[in-house]
């Protein structure tokens, strides 16, 4: 069990064929607790509840600061603490630069980074005050390539920013022994794309990937199951990437 006793929060982890549903399957699988966050209260409870009766579900709207602290809150009168965060939530749109309005990048930007941000901020006293913790931050190969799959420009820059914040944080709280790390995905099959990608478009993707597949979620579970655990002691500020060779530096 590479996660006894461990009580992990993922946000984002509703979704049926998410990443952060798949990842929340994964820890548990290790021994976690896990405490998911997603929009709708009722979906959270029932993904929790699907994982097992020991975990917790819980509504919240990544950027919404009240929402999270009161989230992080009962995390901590039920467990005591927080060792692993996995900031998954997310949400893309495939427009344009020209056509991005305001709205839509704030919605974005809101949602991909300001909602990583505020989940870590409630989030880190808590690894501090414990003797130190594990959070990963989800981007995207989109951040590394200048998008090009699905999301847009905005999309891309959020990401970017994610991966710019990840480090940030890792150089920050290395010395609490909070480590902070980011997985760069590539496009992998869960319902943020489901129906949007024509089989066309996604077999010229697919062309691409020298693995010759799209990702599973638990592709991209298993690499937070090795950020998230201690097997990686010694990794902070690093960028995985989980794209089955769709990117190679
Ligand atoms: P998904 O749509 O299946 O899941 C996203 C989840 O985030 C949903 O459960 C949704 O309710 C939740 N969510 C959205 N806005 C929220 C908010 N404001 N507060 C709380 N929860 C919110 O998508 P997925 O493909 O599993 O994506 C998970 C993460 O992986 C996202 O950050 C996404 O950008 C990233 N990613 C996905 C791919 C891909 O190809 N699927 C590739 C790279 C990165």
């Amino acid at each position: 069990m590479l996660l006894a006793e461990k009580i992990v929060m993922v946000t984002g982890a509703a979704s049926a064929r998410g990443i952060g549903r798949a990842t929340a399957r994964i820890l548990a699988a290790q021994g976690a607790t896990i405490v998911i966050v997603d929009l709708s209260a009722e979906s959270a409870r029932a993904a929790a509840h699907d994982l097992g009766k020991a975990h917790l579900g819980v509504g919240a709207d990544v950027t919404d600061e009240a929402l999270v602290a009161a989230a992080v809150d009962e995390t901590i009168s039920r467990f005591g603490r927080i060792d692993v965060l996995v900031n998954n939530a997310g949400i893309t749109q495939p427009v344009k630069t020209l056509d991005i309005g305001r709205a839509d990048y704030d919605r974005i930007l809101d949602v991909n980074l300001r909602g990583t941000l505020i989940c870590s901020q409630a989030v880190i006293p808590h690894m501090i005050a414990a003797g130190g913790g594990s959070i990963i931050c989800i981007s995207s190969v989109s951040a590394q390539r200048g998008g090009g799959i699905f999301g847009g420009p905005h999309y891309s820059a959020a990401k970017a920013g994610v991966l710019g914040l990840a480090k940030a944080m890792a150089r920050e709280f290395g010395p609490q022994q909070v480590r902070v790390n980011a997985i760069t995905p590539g496009l992998i099959s869960t319902d943020i794309t489901a129906g949007k990608l024509s089989d066309e478009q996604e077999a010229g993707v697919r062309a691409t990937i020298p693995l010759g597949r799209l990702g599973h979620a638990e592709d991209v579970g298993n690499a937070v199951l090795y950020l998230a655990s201690d097997l990686s002691s010694y990794l902070t500020g690093v960028t995985l990437d989980v794209n089955g060779g769709m990117l190679i530096h």
